[in-house]
């Protein structure tokens, strides 16, 4: 029987930890909001933004919602992230992703403050990372990293395998698993042998994008295994990119969907606004 990590249990740790040092730095006299930015009325997106906008009034620091049209212009957004750059409450900026079309992402991600960057997507907050300086680190890889050190689970020198290479999560989550000691193997579409590869995994990371697409013949006997995926089945259930009950009875520890690497990503938000206003 795999152990079942539970994110749901880890962030609420991490939330009740960061009321904690929230009220501790009022008492010092440092505050501060989030300024979440929307564009267009994606409901997903307004699901995500209502959930941080949530976390925020929890953990006791402000929340500023921006909710723009969809018709907004590229130059317009450039000019709110410009004045909340250097807005004084103001220490954190997220911009809620995807953007329309007609906005560059890239161009939108660079325009924010790096002091403010609390996603970690800025190019500067990368490369602090990528060289083990000071800087916002992209949450949701940062929060598999509090799921296993809170799970007990040893990283160091162990071989961990991550499928995907995407910018938000596959290549930050490489990097900061070879920050805690581990071996790094990064895979991706274009990867040969991928089971095979797979089975190598003490740890397998699995942000692949595709539902249930990870099964037994991945994973070895007592592998730790991550599941970054969020789908809807044929249902409408959550699931994710792992195959839970086929690969559940090999792992030694395994994260659900929901309840796993999810409820994560939003906690360590809330810990790099905390550190926003810490670091004032
Ligand atoms: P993405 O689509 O940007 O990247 C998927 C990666 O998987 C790509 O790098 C691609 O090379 C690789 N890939 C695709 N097909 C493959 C194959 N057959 N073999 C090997 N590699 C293959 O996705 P993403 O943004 O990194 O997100 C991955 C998943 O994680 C999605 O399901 C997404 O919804 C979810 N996600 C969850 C959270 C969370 O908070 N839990 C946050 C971000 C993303």
């Amino acid at each position: 029987m795999a152990l079942i990590i539970d994110g749901k249990k880890i962030s609420q740790q991490i939330k009740d930890e960061l009321k904690e040092k929230v009220a501790e730095l009022k008492a010092n006299g440092k505050t501060g909001a989030l300024a979440v930015i929307q564009v267009g009325t994606d409901p997903a997106s307004s699901v995500y933004v209502r959930n941080k906008k949530n976390a925020c009034a929890y953990i006791g620091i402000g929340s500023l919602a921006y909710e723009l049209p969809e018709e907004t212009k590229e130059e317009e957004l450039l000019q709110l992230i410009a004045e909340l750059n250097t807005k004084e409450e103001v220490k954190g900026i997220l911009v809620q992703l995807p953007l329309p079309k007609h906005i560059c992402e890239d161009k939108i991600i660079q325009s924010i403050s790096p002091k403010k960057d609390v996603d970690g997507f800025h190019p500067q907050s990368v490369g602090a990372m990528t060289i083990g300086q000071k800087g916002f680190v992209s949450c949701t890889p940062a929060g598999i990293i509090q799921l296993l050190k809170r799970s007990r689970i040893e990283i160091t020198g162990k071989n961990c395998v991550v499928i995907g290479r995407s910018n938000i999560v596959g290549k930050p989550m490489a990097l900061l698993m070879l920050r805690e000691n581990a071996t790094v193997t990064i895979t991706h579409s274009k990867t040969k042998n991928l089971p095979e590869i797979c089975k190598q995994a003490d740890i397998l990371i699995v942000a692949i994008g595709k539902p249930q697409f990870i099964g037994s013949a991945y994973v070895k006997e007592g592998a730790v295994v991550i599941d970054v995926g969020i789908h809807r089945d044929e249902n409408n259930k959550l699931c994710g990119d792992v195959k839970f009950d086929e690969v559940e009875p090999i792992a030694s520890a395994i994260t659900p969907v929901p309840g796993g690497v999810g409820p994560m990503t939003i906690a360590m938000l809330m810990n790099n606004c905390v550190q926003s206003i810490e670091d004032k």
